[in-house]
């Protein structure tokens, strides 16, 4: 890896990044150097991730002046805030991704995981071990992505290695999955500049079975597995051989967890079965229930009293049940168990209760991180810190891996890419030489959820602003539609969800299950 030093630039040290790609993780001794034939004469940048951060930060960044490269398992990125729509078919997936490789070939871009951040070529043993420890994680399991293996010395690097990440897990090969030569393989690749912005998971609490059989929804393909367990609960349901008890138990929808993601889900199911289930499936949805729970005393807790009100007011006329204060002890295959409640039947679990620390920034060392929620702490210009509070100069982390000291924003889009757009401006000034920006400061612009039946609550109090800062239903929910038509990010994207929003109201939404 030392080898590495970019050709014409001998005084500068290279940094090392070190990947792999395939199904099962491979020997790490067969780790290959890997040199890339974009032009010399730019720094590199590297970004890990493509969501909300990583993403802004391929959009906007000079790539005239830097060579970039994008490491992520996902070539695509996801517009979160439109996926409970895509989960009941308001809109089509297409309308919540934007393709990576729109920026080839000025970008390269490596659909894989980073597993380590560290220096070169060290600790190969424990690297392999980790790696095979981890590969039954359920989450990469999911992605076809490659198993990717990043080691790097920074520019000026110590003797001692300024960053050390370990492994993220390995993806199982199965069935499905060819493999082919090569594709297995750690590679290195070395960068100037790094941009770590790999989100966050979903929180499970370690509650046995969730892993197993709950539904998370944080990309499109979990909006797609949801969708197609919703239309498999009615057909089954819909089945003449079926007990009206069963019937019950499969069209029980539980959400856990009553944050804007779960109930903005729970508010579209509740839409879906108001409209098409209850055309298409005429009788079935009196056996249909929704019923959310949560372990604190009131859902939408970052919400304004009146407004969190509001929408369990409206849950409650729509029919929804919310149960505050319950805990759910485990989950089995179409049960769990709630502790105020016993065995509760279900055919569909949504699970979204919050975040957990993505596995390759809960192992950092030579991290300062956050002791509640293992976020990399950065300063105000967004560079990651080492334990003892100094500043990694070429290395920055933003989004929900991230947070900045001292400083409680939320794990929200609206930071990640505020985040993401002063970084882009900072490195976009650095490659011309010119002074950094001021410290990130951020704009809360506040916060919208949908609670169907076409309103929505808007929460703007507490940012200072006095107008507006607080609405409740159809206004609301205009501006909830058009806040996300705003932040859409292609002009395809711009076409396509209006246009999915008008077709589904005119001839209801596409109930085919593929
Ligand atoms: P992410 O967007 O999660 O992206 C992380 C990226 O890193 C992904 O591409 C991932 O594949 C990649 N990655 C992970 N591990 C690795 C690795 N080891 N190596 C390389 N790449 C890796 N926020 C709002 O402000 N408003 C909303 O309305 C809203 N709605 C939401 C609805 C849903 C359903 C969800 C799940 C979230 C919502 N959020 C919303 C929160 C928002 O989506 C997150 O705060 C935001 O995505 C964080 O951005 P990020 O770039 O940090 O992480």
């Amino acid at each position: 890896c030392k080898k590495m030093v970019f050709a014409g630039r001998p005084s500068r040290p290279a940094s090392c990044l070190v990947l792999a790609s395939g199904g099962r993780a491979p020997a790490y001794a067969n780790s290959r150097a890997f040199s890339s034939s974009l032009p010399r004469n730019k720094e590199r940048l590297v970004i890990l991730g493509s969501g909300w951060g990583g993403y802004e930060v391929l959009r906007a960044i000079d790539k005239e002046r830097w060579n970039v490269t994008m490491i992520s398992p996902n070539n695509y990125f996801n517009f979160t805030p439109l996926l409970a729509s895509c989960a009941v078919g308001t809109l089509e997936f297409r309308c919540a991704t934007e393709p990576v490789r729109r920026y080839s070939p000025e970008v390269v871009a490596y659909q894989a995981w980073c597993d380590h951040i560290g220096k070169p070529c060290q600790r190969f043993g424990e690297e392999i071990l980790i790696l095979e420890r981890s590969a039954t994680d359920r989450f990469s399991s999911e992605t076809i992505a490659m198993c990717t293996l990043i080691t790097f010395s920074a520019p000026g690097m110590p003797a001692t290695p300024p960053l050390s990440f370990e492994t993220r897990s390995a993806p199982k090969a199965d069935a499905t999955t060819t493999q082919f030569p090569g594709t297995g393989t750690p590679f290195t690749l070395t960068y100037d500049k790094l941009v770590i912005a790999v989100g966050a998971y979903s929180q499970t609490f370690d509650v046995p079975g969730v892993k197993e059989h709950a539904h998370f929804l944080k990309d499109v393909k979990d909006a797609r597995a949801i969708r197609t367990r919703i239309l498999e609960c009615f057909e089954q349901a819909n089945q003449p051989t079926i007990s009206d008890v069963e019937r019950r138990k499969l069209l029980n929808f539980c959400i856990v967890g009553g944050g804007p993601t779960g109930v903005e889900f729970a508010a579209e199911l509740h839409d879906l079965l108001h409209t098409e289930m209850e055309r298409h499936y005429p009788g079935l949805t009196r056996f249909a229930k929704i019923s959310m729970y949560d372990v604190a005393p009131q859902i939408l807790g970052m919400f304004d009293e009146s407004l969190v009100k509001y929408a369990e007011k409206t849950f409650k006329r729509d029919g929804i049940s919310i149960f505050t204060s319950h805990h759910v002890e485990r989950v089995e295959p179409g049960k769990l168990f709630v502790k105020e409640q016993g065995e509760v039947p279900f055919g569909l679990l949504v699970w979204s209760t919050g975040l957990a620390p993505n596995p390759l920034v809960q192992s950092a060392s030579d991290v300062k991180k956050d002791l509640k929620t293992s976020s990399i702490i950065t300063n105000d210009h967004l560079n990651v810190l080492k334990e003892d509070g100094t500043p990694y100069s070429d290395v920055w982390a933003i989004g929900d891996a991230a947070m900045i000291e001292d400083a409680r924003l939320p794990a929200t889009a609206q930071v990640a890419n505020q985040k993401a757009k002063y970084l882009t401006k900072k490195l976009n000034r650095l490659v011309k030489d010119k002074d950094s920006p001021k410290p990130f400061e951020f704009h809360n612009q506040g916060s919208l959820a949908y609670i169907g039946n076409w309103k929505a609550i808007y929460d703007r109090s507490g940012t200072g602003n006095n107008v507006m800062n607080k609405e409740t239903g159809r206004l609301a929910w205009l501006l909830w539609r058009s806040a996300y038509f705003t932040m859409t990010l292609s002009v395809r994207n711009k076409i396509l969800v209006p246009t999915y929003w008008f077709l589904n109201w005119i001839f209801g939404r596409d109930l085919t299950r593929f």
